[in-house]
């Protein structure tokens, strides 16, 4: 029997509890060797230890190295920053990998298989802002700065062409704004193609300017591979590219750094559907399939993602948000059914 792994299960709020729950009923059915530590974040850990981020969570994580979580309520404009970037940092994950594979024919497109690496750590999510005064007005100007670093830009790009020789793939594209960022954009710019030569013969490396890139992925999403870009381009590009793939239920997201792996859905916690048994746990399943990758269980998680992708094809037993009339738990029964 092979080694079991702790892993630090987030619940998350909203939805959260519903899909993780389903992910890890489904995990089991699968033989998963994962052993869970359940711990809170979020507003549910607010409500139950007054802390979004308790001390028992961050160290649980330190521990095992491995989380899959839940997506957390982050208050909008006021109360407490965003958990994830919290982690982010707390964890150096530097690396958020996000890929969108066609899972569902008859959608827009049929053979979209990208991989989107994004900076996860600067750029402009660094949270360098300030207003400045004129006249009367206090909030007269407001300016926010993006930081990028050679050291960051390297260790993502590297990471992108890592994974595509790891994983077979053809190309790495670096998305970037040189032509008008000509520093921070410049810096990134100029690091892909430091790296892209370093791989010359093994993997193609190219570069876009991100305004060509989207139109290009809606044109014709076949022609990227994987795409590695800084931390704002690749949030919004990343959502871009899971509405080709039938919408943000079904994409995952690893956080990724030297140590530790944090793994989960891209989506929030969808208060609109919480509680009404109908969310859709493809993205979380999707998420822990990422981190069985991660630790060396690669056919294990090959063999979930295709017991999903049969059901998602077969659409009889598939949740509302890809026009089914399923609930979580009957989804669920139908992937573990898959899995025999
Ligand atoms: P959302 O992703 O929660 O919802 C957007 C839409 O997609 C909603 O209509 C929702 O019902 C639907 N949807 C999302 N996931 C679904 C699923 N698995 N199955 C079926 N339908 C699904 O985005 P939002 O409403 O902008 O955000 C709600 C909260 O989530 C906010 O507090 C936000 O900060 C938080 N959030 C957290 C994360 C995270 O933890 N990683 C990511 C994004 C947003």
């Amino acid at each position: 029997m092979s080694k079991k792994h702790e892993v630090t299960l987030i619940p998350g709020d909203g939805i959260g509890p519903a899909i993780t729950e389903a992910t890890v009923r489904m995990l089991e059915a699968a033989g998963a060797p994962l052993t869970w530590d359940r711990q809170v974040a979020g507003m549910s850990a607010v409500q139950s230890l007054g802390d979004p981020l308790p001390e028992a969570t961050l160290d649980s994580i330190k521990r095992t190295k491995l989380a899959l979580k839940g997506p957390l309520e982050t208050p909008v404009g006021k109360g407490f920053r965003s958990i994830n970037v919290a982690l982010r940092k707390e964890f150096d994950l530097y690396a958020n990998l996000r890929p969108a594979k066609t899972m569902m024919p008859g959608l827009r497109f049929d053979n979209v298989d990208i991989v989107i690496v994004r900076e996860n750590t600067e750029g402009l999510y660094v949270g360098i802002e300030n207003y400045v005064k004129v006249g009367d007005d206090p909030h007269a100007v407001a300016q926010s700065v993006a930081v990028v670093s050679r050291t960051a830009a390297e260790r993502v790009i590297r990471y992108a062409f890592e994974h595509a020789v790891k994983h077979g793939r053809k190309r790495v594209t670096v998305v970037h704004k040189a032509n008008i960022l000509k520093y921070s954009q410049g810096l990134f710019l100029e690091t892909g193609r430091k790296i892209a030569a370093e791989y010359e013969g093994r993997v193609v490396g190219d570069d876009k300017i991100v305004d060509a890139c989207a139109m290009e992925l809606v044109m014709r999403p076949e022609r990227f591979d994987v795409i590695v870009t800084t931390n704002l381009f690749g949030d919004i590009l990343s959502d871009l590219t899971s509405g080709l793939v039938g919408g943000l239920g079904l994409t995952p997201g690893a956080n990724i750094g030297y140590e530790t792996g944090i793994f989960e859905a891209v989506h929030g916690t969808a208060p609109d559907i919480a509680g009404k048994g109908v969310a859709n746990p493809t993205a979380v399943m999707l998420a822990a399939c990422q981190l069985l990758d991660h630790i060396g269980h690669e056919a294990l998680a090959g063999r979930i993602r295709k017991a999903i992708e049969t059901v998602l094809r077969e659409r009889k037993t598939v949740t509302r948000d890809v026009g089914g009339t399923s609930g979580t738990d009957e989804y669920t029964d139908a992937v573990i059914a898959k899995l025999k």
